[in-house]
């Protein structure tokens, strides 16, 4: 069971989920991934579906599943409580992590990523997240859906086998609500808008730009090939998207992520896709950030939240460019 637990330094909440960490030596380096062999069969492979909790959705080609989601066994956000504060004394605050925490296998293949997904399949997984945060919406108390894939070790997969994460939380993330801050102080046009055109302007830093969706690595990149994914058509919800669209970003995060692969190597990554917080209705637009996890994060970076980033995202966009 998880709760939510309040520091008053930063006004930000931390959820703290027990039940994954069964033994202290859990915590070495060699333990974080769990390794799967003959011993320890991958529960995401095809013939192992009933080491998952039932899904919840399945997704199907040609007569076999594509993309399943189950619920995570050790979800961070459960239960349907009410956020409600609970006070004790000056400085402890805690609440319910209420909400919903969902796992998306979205490969039959083991061993593959975004990257191997043919253009089929990259639109059907788009829709899937569409769909699922149309779910979450309708749920009561969960204010906002975070959608996650974590691509290797270093990014925090705990399993190789391709998948991602649908976290439905009961409060608005305090990343999420800075972004919409950065949103409202744009005042006059979409701020992502005109991110899109500035970059086209600029012309150094664009490293896909097709069926309506463009890929750069920001000017402000704060990570060595950083990437931003974003549809041309405005829209603050991912869940009102056009299908056409959902399916042209997930095949422009293949092209990029393939790129990523042949060009820098195969590093670990996380994909976070940044929507509008559910029955939210400020200026806003949906987009995805692709953070390759090159260079560890260090004590200056943590204790000031300011990145150093050691590579330029002009050179960076220059190595991830079609060819
Ligand atoms: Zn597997
Ligand atoms: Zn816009
Ligand atoms: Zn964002």
């Amino acid at each position: 069971m998880s709760q939510l637990r309040l520091n008053p330094l930063t006004g930000r909440w931390v959820t703290v989920a027990t039940g994954r960490v069964t033994r202290p030596d859990d915590f070495s380096r060699d333990r974080q991934a769990v390794e799967t062999g003959p011993s320890r069969p991958c529960p995401f492979c095809p013939g192992h579906e009933e080491q998952t909790p039932p899904a919840l959705e399945t997704y199907e080609t040609s007569g076999e599943w594509s993309l399943r989601v189950v619920p995570n066994r050790f979800p961070a956000f459960a239960g349907t409580e009410p956020m409600t504060v609970h006070n004790l004394g000056p400085v402890f605050s805690h609440a319910p992590a209420s909400g919903i925490h969902e796992v998306f296998v979205f490969d039959r293949r083991h061993d593959t990523g975004w990257a191997d997904l043919d253009d089929h399949h990259a639109g059907v997984v788009m829709a899937a997240l569409r769909d699922r945060l149309e779910d979450h919406a309708k749920t009561t108390g969960v204010r906002y859906t975070q959608a996650i894939v974590n691509h290797g070790r270093e990014a925090g997969a705990s399993l190789a086998h391709p998948h991602g994460q649908l976290l439905g939380m009961p409060f608005v993330p305090g990343e999420v609500a800075e972004e919409e801050a950065g949103f409202r102080r744009f005042t006059g046009s979409c701020l992502l808008c005109t991110v899109a055109e500035a970059e086209r302007d600029a012309g150094v830093r664009v490293v896909h730009d097709a069926d309506g969706v463009l890929a750069v690595c920001p000017f402000w990149s704060g990570a060595p090939f950083e990437m931003l994914v974003m549809p041309d058509a405005h829209e603050g919800h991912l869940a009102r998207a056009a299908s056409a669209d959902l399916a042209a970003t997930g095949r422009a995060l293949c092209q990029v992520l393939g790129r990523l692969r042949d060009r820098v190597g195969d590093v670990s990554y996380n994909l976070v896709v940044h929507t509008l917080p559910h029955r939210h209705e400020d200026p806003f637009h949906w987009h995805v950030h692709v953070l390759p996890r090159i260079q560890s994060v260090g004590g200056f970076e943590q204790g000031t939240g300011v990145p150093i980033n050691i590579v330029d995202p002009e050179q960076a966009a220059a190595t991830l460019a079609p060819a």
